[in-house]
């Protein structure tokens, strides 16, 4: 069976150095438990090193998570759907919105509830999912003003994930406009969110943005890199997740396959080049556990070359001495991570 192991101690050591590199510039950070499909044990990690929230996208995670005892406060990071806004208010101390009509439901959520519901206002900078246009923004929060349930806490954008886009002094400055004109028109501070990993990069060198004081930070913290090049974070861990999985086949093949060649199991019409023959291992391993391609396998030499389901194909021509039974580690990509996160056929272990 498939094994993500989550090492505690190296999640707490990559929370912390974030969190200290972020408050030295007034920066808070909310800890993004998503990637790890909301372990709690992951959660009480991030919280020892300094987290101001624990934030995540799903509602299910979240009630997973008060279940076993973390304390929050919670950030529900997806837009509420207006079909379950009761849960949201319910399960999350704040919620990221950019939909009137959505704020509108949560109001009367909370009113039933008798409380205030806390939001962030999301605005689009320019990556293209979630958020109101700039110009937006000021409409958006009178209406938000009239809701007597809802507390505008701040404002916030997110970069890097659909369009690429990444955080850079014009984008930052905009936000930074909308926020100082907000905190003057409410007259107090409100919390300025940039964004996630992406702006991990300019919080290590040195050259953060003047006026956010709040980024979400989920990969930084689990895999211990950046989010535009993937670049390590200096002095964090770069294994503190590892995906295992065993060899289930040891055999010399060819590398180009036997035959008239049609769609492969998924569709695609694979393309293959004739290196000649290969030693290659199959492991127990496939798309019902994670996304291949973003697989680093930790052992010098190996390739991953392909994979189906529930095989993954590795080219362990470079690496003596492999047997049948042996485990194989890797280094996931984010992708890959999240998708053995949430997959019921990984074992997670944590240590
Ligand atoms: C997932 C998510 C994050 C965290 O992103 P990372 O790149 O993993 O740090 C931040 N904000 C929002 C809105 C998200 O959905």
């Amino acid at each position: 069976m498939a094994v993500l192991t989550i090492n505690l101690k190296k999640l707490e050591h990559n929370a912390r150095l974030i969190c200290d590199q972020a408050r030295a510039v007034g920066v808070s950070v909310y800890g993004v438990t998503k990637g790890l499909c909301g372990l709690p044990a992951a959660a009480l990690a991030f919280k020892q090193a300094g987290v101001a929230a624990i934030a995540d996208s799903r509602l299910e995670n979240i009630a997973a998570m008060r279940a076993a005892g973390v304390a929050g406060p919670f950030v529900l990071l997806r837009l509420p759907s207006l079909s379950r806004v009761e849960e949201a208010v319910k399960l999350a101390d704040v919620s990221l919105n950019s939909e009137l009509r959505t704020l509108q439901a949560l109001d009367n959520a909370a009113a039933v509830l008798g409380i205030r519901h806390k939001v962030i206002l999301m605005v689009d900078v320019g990556d293209l999912r979630e958020g109101v246009w700039p110009e937006d923004f000021p409409p958006l929060l009178t209406e938000c003003l009239r809701l007597r349930h809802i507390e505008v806490v701040g404002l916030g954008t997110n970069l890097a994930c659909y369009g690429g886009v990444i955080p850079d002094e014009n984008n930052m400055e905009l936000l930074r406009r909308l926020a100082e004109d907000a905190e003057q028109r409410l007259a107090r501070k409100l919390v300025v969110s940039g964004g996630n990993s992406s702006s991990l990069a300019s919080l290590f060198s040195g050259k953060f943005p003047a006026g956010i004081n709040n980024l979400r930070i989920g990969e930084g913290i689990v895999l211990g890199r950046e989010a535009i090049n993937r670049q390590p974070i200096p002095g964090a861990y770069l294994d503190a997740c590892t995906l295992t999985a065993e060899v289930i086949e040891l055999k010399t093949k060819p590398s180009v396959p036997v035959g008239t060649t049609g769609q492969d199991a998924f569709g695609g019409v694979p393309v293959f080049v004739d290196r000649g023959l290969r030693q290659r291992a199959i492991l127990s391993l496939g798309r019902q556990d994670t996304v291949p391609e973003g697989l680093a396998p930790v052992l010098d030499g190996a390739e991953v070359v392909g994979a189906s389901s529930d095989h993954l194909i590795l080219d362990v021509t470079a690496v003596p001495g492999m047997q049948i039974g042996d485990l194989v580690t890797f280094i996931p990509g984010y992708g890959a991570l999240l998708a053995a996160a949430t997959s019921p056929y990984v074992r997670k272990v944590v240590c």
